[in-house]
């Protein structure tokens, strides 16, 4: 086994712990780690996601494990990783890098603006065919060019430079 350090995931809940037990009713329900497997169906097709430190509440009485939006989101980022699929983080960043806004985003993917606000909030997962069209849409062909350019150019005039100061 790895030794591995659970990964840290900022609460975005507001209840402060230890939260109320639904279950045993007692004030114990405290963040943990557990290994999970789940199986998530996406396009149609379930998959099996192994996740070593699963972020969950549990209650420290009875034991009871309940399942958070945070543990949501988790499952949800493995099954995007998993399957290959772009994070929303990879999507936001290729908007920036194309100056895209997300209307134009939806509208380029020939979806409606809702889907592309859940998909970037990460509430659900692209399926693989729109995976496909997103990374077309993002992928920066000028950009990169334009970035392979600058450098030579860039270098040609820092050497001129440096000619001159030598
Ligand atoms: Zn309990």
């Amino acid at each position: 086994m790895m030794p591995s350090k659970p990964p840290v995931f900022e609460n975005a809940r507001a209840k402060p712990y230890p939260r109320h037990c639904g279950e045993c009713k007692t004030v114990a329900v405290e963040p943990a780690y557990i290994p999970y497997t789940a199986n998530v169906k996406h396009d149609n097709e379930m998959h099996q996601i192994v996740i070593p430190h699963l972020h969950v509440d549990r209650c420290g009485k009875c034991q009871e494990i309940f399942f958070t939006n945070v543990t949501d989101e988790q499952i949800t980022s493995a099954l995007r990783m998993q399957l290959g699929l772009l994070h929303p983080d990879e999507m936001l960043a290729g908007l920036a890098r194309q100056g895209m806004t997300e209307r134009a985003f939806a509208e380029s993917l020939g979806v409606a603006p809702e889907n592309v606000a859940r998909w970037l909030s990460g509430e659900n997962v692209q399926s693989s065919a729109v995976d496909r069209r997103m990374r077309l849409c993002l992928a920066t062909p000028l950009a990169r060019e334009a970035t392979s350019a600058g450098p030579r150019m860039l270098a040609s005039i820092a050497g001129s430079e440096s000619t001159m100061q030598s």
